[in-house]
């Protein structure tokens, strides 16, 4: 097929952004109120489109993180601890249906902040985030359906980290079940996209909850630490890079705290000669190149069976030419900007690590906006094993390309990671889907699909990726005691 024919001309499609209020300044969010920084230190928060600075939000130091610690746990005793399950449940429904009322000014921020195309924040990250909220607001006052025979109890205090790239669904991820369970909670957004957590903030106030049941703090890496290592915190829930999860899990180590780590990932995707082609091509895509690769599940190594390798490849590059790389805010968009400076010096240095190992390197014809972070769809052929870009995680829009033949062998390369996060499997058979899910160590598989996330379903790792479930009933265990 003629690729030009899919290069057509959009007329860009902006968001508007004039409804998103964003204020020049954010305090901490502590006890129900926002209090200036103990520190007296803010930094600035910027988009990696357009550059501009967005907004200066506190940097929380050590006695921050003590005045949100100590305003959690005397909620915690005073009031949340108290309440019945059925009124703890109302106040996350509440949550649920005010983010839903807020959705598109939320959508705005996010792609703001994030770089994140508009049309994922406002069809995936929005509606996903309340609907962990609605979720878990129905769980509050069943808990003891939920485990049988048994008295479920609160643990206290959890102190929540979380990653850049789904900010306000991390968010969601992490708060919806500790509520429900009779928690409260210190929640730290990461530096470079706090603004969607500050807004959950703003929602948190307004809908009343109790003052310090959910307090959101900002910093940087120390925050962080200092909150992991308070001695009044009960539980840990950690997203984020397999590098400070070893760090949390040293810290945390002889201590009572309970503790779940949600880390890197390296995804295989298989597709076997049966599958519907087609359908994997758009899994494929959706897989890698959904928020720029930004993604732990991210399906960044693919598997085609040899037969079926060329064509599977042929379609792949014809499909990236139709991608659009540019604004976040433009609906046409559908890669974004990448998160940081950083992030993209980081994926660029793996795209000249995977050039020296010899790789084929394919890039699609699109044009990249010359103001900003962006990376174009990338794809490293004839991949094997020992590539530093097979094996190691660059969480950006890079997809690496290996074949195989049987069935044995392909289960032998995909395992043979130290991640275990998630994996995706294209074929006509249900025997081999179901032959494939008992032997891929990923405690995800998605099978003919990829990416699909849903509350009512446990998510999480193995190995290097993480311990602890979030989602579903599972999700409701790493803050209860027996
Ligand atoms: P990161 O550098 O590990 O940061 C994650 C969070 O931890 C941020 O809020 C960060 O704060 C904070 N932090 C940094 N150093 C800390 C320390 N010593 N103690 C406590 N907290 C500390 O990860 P990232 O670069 O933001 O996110 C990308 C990573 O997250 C990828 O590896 C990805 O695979 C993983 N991820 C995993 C999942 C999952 O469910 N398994 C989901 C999403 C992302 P600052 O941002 O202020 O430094
Ligand atoms: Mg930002």
């Amino acid at each position: 097929m003629n690729t030009e024919s899919f290069n057509w001309e959009y007329a860009p499609a902006p968001e508007a952004k004039d409804h998103a209020k964003i204020k020049k300044q954010y305090d901490l969010f502590i006890n129900g109120k926002f209090t200036k920084p103990l520190s007296k230190k803010y930094f600035a928060t910027t988009s990696p489109s357009s550059l501009e600075k967005l907004a200066e939000v506190a940097e929380a130091n050590e006695n921050d993180v003590n005045a949100a610690v100590k305003a959690a746990r005397v909620a915690y005793e005073k009031y949340w601890k108290k309440l019945t399950a059925k009124e703890r449940g109302k106040y996350i429904f509440r949550i649920a249906r005010i983010i839903q009322e807020r959705s598109r000014e939320l959508a705005v921020i996010e792609s703001m902040d994030g770089g994140k195309p508009i049309r994922e924040s406002r069809d995936f990250d929005i509606p996903n985030a309340a609907n962990y909220f609605f979720y878990y607001a129905g769980w509050a006052d069943k808990l003891e359906y939920a485990f049988p025979n048994k008295t479920p109890k609160s643990l206290g205090v959890a102190a929540q980290i979380i990653p850049w790239n789904f900010p306000l669904l991390m968010a969601a991820w992490k708060i919806a079940p500790a509520l429900a369970t009779g928690n409260t909670v210190v929640l730290k957004p990461a530096e470079g996209t706090p603004l969607t957590a500050l807004k959950l903030a703003e929602i948190i106030q307004y809908a009343d909850l109790p003052p310090g049941v959910v307090n959101i703090i900002t910093g940087f890496g120390a925050t962080g630490a200092a909150m992991v290592n308070h001695k009044d915190v009960n539980k840990i829930a950690f997203t984020g890079s397999t590098d400070v999860g070893k760090i949390i899990q040293k810290a945390v180590a002889g201590s009572n705290k309970k503790l779940t780590l949600e880390l890197g990932g390296k995804a295989a995707n298989i597709v076997f000669d049966d599958a519907p082609i087609n359908q994997a091509v758009e899994g494929i895509v959706n897989g890698i190149f959904f928020n720029q690769g930004h993604v732990c599940c991210a399906g960044s190594r693919l598997f085609v069976q040899e037969n079926v390798a060329e064509e599977v490849i042929s379609k792949l590059k014809e499909r990236m030419e139709t991608l659009i790389v540019g604004d976040p805010l433009d609906k046409n968009t559908d890669i974004g900007a990448i998160n940081s400076k950083e992030q993209l010096d980081k994926i660029n240095s793996y795209l000249h690590i995977g050039k020296e190992e010899g790789l084929e390197i394919h890039q699609s014809n699109c044009n990249v906006p010359s103001k900003g972070y962006f990376c174009k769809p990338t794809l490293f052929i004839g991949a094997s094993q020992s590539n530093r870009v097979v094996q190691e995680e660059i969480f950006g829009p890079v997809l690496t390309i290996q074949t195989f033949r049987t069935i044995e062998e392909v289960i032998e390369k995909a395992n043979n990671i130290p991640y275990g996060l998630s994996a995706g499997v294209w074929t006509d058979k249900g025997s081999k889907i179901f032959n494939l899910t008992t032997k891929l160590r990923a405690g995800v598989v998605w099978a003919n699909t990829y990416n699909k996330f849903d509350p009512t379903s446990p998510f999480g790792g193995y190995k290097e990726s993480g311990f602890g479930r979030e989602g579903g009933l599972h999700g409701l265990l790493p803050y209860i005691t027996f």
